[in-house]
C-alpha cells in the first residue's frame, strides 16, 4: 500500500504483525538476544549480518517505532535516541569531527544552541549561526572550506520563527553538505523537511509526538538522497573504512540509502549510548497513533488563542506563524498550508514582573518546563530555559525577557480564551 495518507501512516507504520503475533507492538523488555552459535553472533558484530545483540545499540520495539517516524516523514532509514539532544547530537557529529564548521540558524531551542556553541565546540566543532532571514548572500559568507552540515528548526522553539527549507537546502547544497532540519514543533503531520529539500530530520519525541508528557526520547530520520560519495572528501567516516569494523566502508556496504542510520547505531550508539527505553518507545508508538488526531486540535487551539491575545492592549506583541499579521505566515502557508502547531510566544506589557505576576494567576495553564503535551502549560524564557544566554543572545535569537511561550494543550479553546482573560 504505497501513498497512504498521513494519519493512517500514524495508526499503521513500521509495525505489521503476522500471522497470531500480537496486534500491538511488543516491548521487548530483554537488554540481550540469544544466538545458537559463535558463528551467528560474530557475523552481527562484523556487521555482516543484520539483527539483535544488545539493547545499548538496537532494539527491536524501537525499530518498530523508529520505522513508523521514517515512515511519516518519507525518510529510507530512521532510528530513535534517548532525547531530542541525543537526536541533534548524533546528526552532527555522525558527519562532523575535530576542525569541523557548521552553519546554523540563531533561531533555535536553547539546548541545541548551548550543544553548539559550548560543549561542540570543546570537541573543536565550530558553528557559524545565521538569521533564519538571511539573505542568500549572508548565508553564503557563513560556509567555510570546512563545513560539514547546516542546521535549523522548521518552527523554532521558542521564538517561533519558520525557517526557509529551500533556502537553506540550496545553500547547503551548493556547498557539498547537507541540510538537517529539527522538525519538533510541526511533526510531520504539518511539515514534511524532506519533501523540501531536508537531508535529514530530528525530532524530540518528547513533544507533541509522544504528546502527553510521559517519555523523554529522540529520533533520526535519514532521507537517503544525499550522495556522500560525491562530496567523499567531506565525510570520510562515512566513505573511508571503519577500522572498527574490520575496515568496511559504510557507503559502499550500506548505500546511500543506509549509509547514514547505519554507521550512527553500529558507531555512535556504540560508543556513546544514548538509546532510547524499549518501554518509552511503546509509549512514543501510543502517541503516534493520535498525532494526526491532536495536530489539528493543538494548532487550532494556538491559532484562537493568538488571535485573542492580539486584541488585549496588555499584549505589547504576539508571535505565531499561523496568524495571518504573523511576519512568518507566508513561509508558515508555504511551508505547513494544514496548520502549524500549538505554541504561542507573547509579550505582555510590564516586562518579567508583569509576565510573572500574570503566569501566576492562570489556572489552567501549568508553570513548566515543556510544551507540546496533551495539558496547556506556559513558560518564561528568559528566566528558565534561556537563562544561559546573555541579553544580547536573547535579543538575536528573538527572545524578550518580557516573552511568555504558552503551550495550547487539547482542552477547548473557550476555556484557554477565559483563563488568559481572567490572568490579564
Ligand atoms: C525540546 C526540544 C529539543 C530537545 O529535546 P529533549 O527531548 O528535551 O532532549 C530539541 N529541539 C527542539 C525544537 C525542542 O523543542
Amino acid at each position: 500500500m504505497e501513498n497512504q495518507k498521513i494519519g493512517t501512516k500514524c495508526v499503521q507504520a513500521g509495525y505489521q504483525p503476522g500471522n497470531g503475533e500480537p496486534r500491538e507492538i511488543p516491548i521487548i523488555q530483554s537488554t540481550t538476544f540469544k544466538y545458537d552459535t559463535s558463528e551467528d553472533m560474530g557475523k552481527l558484530f562484523d556487521l555482516e549480518a543484520s539483527g539483535y545483540f544488545y539493547t545499548r545499540l538496537q532494539n527491536p520495539t524501537n525499530d518498530y517505532v523508529a520505522a513508523k517516524i521514517t515512515a511519516l516523514e518519507g525518510g529510507a532509514a530512521g532510528m530513535l535516541t534517548s532525547s531530542g539532544q541525543a537526536a541533534n547530537f548524533f546528526a552532527l557529529f555522525n558527519i562532523c569531527e575535530t576542525g569541523s564548521h557548521i552553519v546554523a540558524s540563531s533561531s533555535i531551542y536553547g539546548g541545541t544552541f548551548n550543544l553548539l556553541a559550548v560543549t561542540m565546540k570543546k570537541m573543536g566543532i565550530e558553528t557559524t549561526f545565521v538569521s533564519p532571514d538571511c539573505t542568500k548572500e549572508e548565508l553564503e559568507s557563513a560556509f567555510r572550506d570546512n563545513t560539514r552540515a547546516v542546521f535549523g528548526e522548521t518552527i523554532a522553539n521558542p521564538a517561533l520563527t519558520v525557517l526557509d527549507i529551500e533556502k537553506f537546502a540550496s545553500a547547503a547544497h551548493a556547498h557539498g553538505v547537507p541540510l538537517i532540519v529539527d522538525n519538533t514543533f510541526p511533526t510531520p503531520v504539518h511539515c514534511r523537511p524532506i519533501e523540501w529539500g531536508a537531508d535529514i530530520v530530528t525530532h524530540s519525541t518528547t513533544k507533541y509526538m509522544d504528546g502527553h508528557g510521559v517519555a523523554v526520547g529522540g529520533a533520526l530520520v535519514d532521507s537517503g538522497k544525499f550522495d556522500w560519495t560525491k562530496h567523499a572528501e567531506k565525510f570520510p567516516g562515512l566513505t573511508t573504512p571503519d577500522d572498527s569494523y574490520h575496515g568496511i566502508v559504510y557507503t559502499e556496504k550500506f548505500g546511500q540509502a543506509g549509509a547514514f542510520i547505519t554507521k550512527c547505531t553500529s558507531q555512535l550508539m556504540r560508543d556513546l549510548g544514548c538509546i532510547q527505553s524499549p518501554q518509552n518507545a511503546f509509549y512514543l508508538n501510543l502517541g503516534l497513533e493520535s498525532l494526526h488526531v491532536r495536530m489539528k486540535r493543538h494548532a487550532e487551539n494556538g491559532l484562537a488563542v493568538a488571535a485573542f491575545l492580539e486584541q488585549q492592549p496588555q499584549v505589547k506583541h504576539v508571535s505565531f506563524p499561523g496568524l495571518p499579521g504573523d511576519p512568518y505566515h507566508a513561509l508558515a502557508q508555504k511551508y505547513m498550508p494544514d496548520g502549524t502547531c500549538g505554541v504561542v510566544s507573547f509579550e505582555v506589557e510590564g516586562g518579567r514582573k508583569a509576565a510573572e505576576t500574570f503566569m501566576g494567576r492562570l489556572k489552567l495553564a501549568a508553570i513548566e518546563t515543556h510544551v507540546a503535551d496533551a495539558r496547556t502549560c506556559c513558560l518564561n524564557p528568559a528566566t528558565s530555559t534561556h537563562r544561559q544566554m546573555t541579553d544580547e543572545q536573547l535579543a538575536a535569537a528573538g527572545i524578550p525577557a518580557g516573552l511568555i511561550r504558552i503551550s495550547c494543550g487539547l482542552e477547548d479553546k473557550e476555556d484557554l480564551i477565559a483563563d488568559l482573560a481572567q490572568a490579564l
